[in-house]
């Protein structure tokens, strides 16, 4: 079954090349070039991905991405930003988002991008699968407990529940943000490197910049640290990179 892509961009000739561009790739294909138009087809059609363009009439990409999200629509949505300063309004709001490129950009990179959110939609699933499959293990009485847990302090993984839980409370973690904080965790104490953690995190054929682990250790960070603005779990090697403290 072919997945199905919501492009939501009012500027008509870049709402036609990424279509042609998407269908090429075999994907179903629906655009919209207004907000209040996307949040309709979004809802009626629950896309597999959404392309949400920032600047539109009618509702800005901002809004529509935090109504959907409001109502439980739960695929992944690539904010298309026009400037670098739009990235900091997106990470800022915390609108629920889970990646971002920067116009003008490549199809070739656009395609990257649209490629590895869907396969992390897949995985998350086959998890999902496996968790269920699991249970009725567990439920029959055959599974061995679970040792698959890191603790630092009042942060503990749950690697086998892919659930991070802070102080006791369960955090909302997007599959980025917990795949780098597991990550960061099997390292603990070693410098990593912006470009190290890129490729093993986010993997070889995944064409962003190392700008995208910033964001994401920023998002991360106003999760697990009691002061985002004054991290002691992530910290920033100067120069370097990132070092997991615990
Ligand atoms: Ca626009």
């Amino acid at each position: 079954m072919p997945e199905t892509i919501l492009i939501v961009e009012d500027e008509p000739s870049l709402q036609e090349t990424l279509a042609y561009n998407l269908k090429k790739q075999g994907y179903i294909v629906e655009s919209a070039g207004d907000g209040r138009i996307a949040l309709e087809i979004g809802r009626r059609l629950k896309p597999d991905l959404i392309l949400l363009d920032i600047m539109l009439p009618g509702l800005n990409g901002v809004d529509v991405c935090k109504t959907l999200r409001r109502e439980g629509f739960n695929s992944p949505i690539i904010m298309l930003t026009a400037r670098d300063d739009e990235i900091d309004r997106v990470v800022g709001l915390e609108i629920g988002a889970d990646d971002y490129v920067t116009k003008p950009f490549s199809m070739r990179e656009l395609i990257a991008r649209v490629k590895a959110q869907l396969r992390r939609t897949d995985s998350i699933r086959e998890e999902l699968e496996k968790l269920s499959n699991r249970a009725l293990l567990e439920n029959a009485g055959q599974a061995e407990p679970s040792q698959d847990t890191l603790k630092f302090d009042d942060l503990i993984v749950n690697r086998t529940r892919r659930e991070v839980t802070l102080n006791g409370t369960a955090l909302a973690l997007k599959p980025q943000e917990y795949d780098l904080l597991v990550f960061f965790a099997e390292h603990r104490g070693q410098m990593l490197s912006r470009e190290f953690v890129l490729e093993r995190v986010w993997g070889w054929d995944y064409i962003g910049d190392s700008r995208t682990v910033d964001v994401h250790v920023r998002w991360l960070r106003q999760k697990v640290e009691k002061d985002p603005g004054n991290p002691t779990r992530i910290v920033t090697v100067r120069g370097g990179g990132y070092r997991f403290e615990g």
